[in-house]
């Protein structure tokens, strides 16, 4: 036994027109399935309200439910498009209600009353939306940002269906008008003083909707595919750089554009070499000797070996350059130097016979001449060095 129709609107039986539709109006927003998406009870109630507001509202019908009540309306069915006797689509009468003359902007009625967010992207009039852009990260060795490389990826994305070709149809059928906003693609609504136009959510303003959905797809016109891609890694490349691939995001739906890829790099850190920008670092040891004596070292480079003069006296920390032995430049430009700082080492697990050598050479210091930096220090921190 269907609820009454005045309790449904939580109306009494002798209401007035304005009360009824105040009633129905709260109600119809509270149940109405675009706020309560995959809520079937919602979506009931949604229908029955919208039912009994239709028959409420109109004098004829109304007086005839008084007298019969439901019996009345016993052949009648929903959606049959305002056929005799039958109900109309709740959602069309949601829209008489809410309607009225359009104006006031986009956006829907529910965002303006709740606050909703709608996550939808960018959609035109012909309810086409376009296909997200995709992010990857891809690791590379170090050697492939200098050099560049091509890269295999794999990416999970959704791409046309192969099955409808992208329409979302299935082999023999079509897309039909949509019967909730009669093929404009957008419904009229107002709250209040308020009016505006939506998009209509049934067909996402396309106006038609598809009559026999894809199997393969859903009626999506796209799947969720494993894309294999082959992407050119330019020399240069560093941590940070973000490759575009277009057309490699994921594809649009009626007829949306393809997002485009974006490829992030990481760099794996090297072990000898570190980079700043288009500059290599590299700490190299050094001999006691060949830093005090001075001599042409090997030194290696991203590209292989350079020769490297290390002057006399070249201290410990001492960073040397070597002119365009870096990163080559991105696009075009010059490429980087590579920087070797000297690390001294100092000589370990000496033997008697070298203690002896060491202990004479040391004896034949002289520490004005051979060691300033120690003299220069003791003179600045002479105060510091007395007993207190
Ligand atoms: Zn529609
Ligand atoms: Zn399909």
């Amino acid at each position: 036994m269907p609820q009454d129709y005045y309790d449904l609107l939580g109306v009494s039986k002798s209401a007035s027109d304005a009360e009824i539709k105040k009633a129905y109006r709260k109600l119809a927003i509270k149940y109405h399935p675009d706020k309560n998406p995959g809520d079937k009870k919602a979506e009931d109630k949604f229908k029955e309200i919208s039912e009994a507001y239709e028959v409420l509202s109109d004098k004829g019908k109304r007086a005839k439910y008084d007298q019969f009540g439901h019996a009345a309306f016993a052949n009648g069915g929903r959606g049959g498009a305002g056929g005799a006797g039958g109900f109309h689509d709740p959602f069309d009468i949601f829209s008489q209600v809410f309607g009225g003359a359009a104006g006031g902007g986009g956006g829907s009625i529910f965002e303006d009353l709740f606050g909703g967010g709608g996550g939808q992207r960018r959609s035109n009039a012909s309810g086409a939306v376009d296909g997200a852009d995709l992010r990857y990260d891809v690791e590379i060795d170090f050697e492939d940002a200098v050099y560049g490389a091509d890269k295999r990826i794999t990416i999970p994305k959704m791409s046309g269906c192969k099955s409808c070709n992208g329409t979302g149809c299935e082999a023999g059928s079509g897309r039909i008008t949509c019967s909730r906003c009669g093929g404009s693609g957008q419904i009229a609504m107002s709250q209040g003083f308020f009016s505006v136009r939506q998009t209509c959510p049934s067909c996402q303003g396309a106006g038609q909707v598809i009559e026999k959905p894809c199997s393969k797809c859903h009626g999506e016109g796209r799947v969720r595919v494993e894309r294999k891609l082959q992407i050119h890694i330019p020399p240069g490349v560093d941590t940070g750089s973000r490759l575009r691939v277009a057309h490699e995001g994921e594809s649009g739906v009626r007829g949306g554009q393809t997002g485009d890829l974006y490829v992030f790099i990481h760099v794996k850190p090297h072990k000898i070499f570190k980079r700043e920008g288009n500059d290599l670092l590299c700490e190299m040891p050094v001999p006691f000797k060949t830093a005090a004596m001075g001599g042409v070292v090997e030194v290696p480079t991203i590209s292989g070996k350079a020769k490297m003069k290390v002057p006399a006296g070249t201290q410990n920390g001492t960073i040397l350059r070597l002119k365009g032995k870096g990163v080559p430049a991105l696009r075009g430009g010059s490429r980087g130097d590579m920087h070797v700082r000297i690390a001294v080492e100092v000589p370990t697990n000496l033997n008697r016979e070298q203690k002896e050598l060491l202990e004479k050479f040391h004896d034949s210091l002289v520490d004005s001449k051979n060691h300033p930096r120690k003299v220069d220090f003791e003179k600045k921190a002479s105060p510091f060095l007395k007993d207190k």
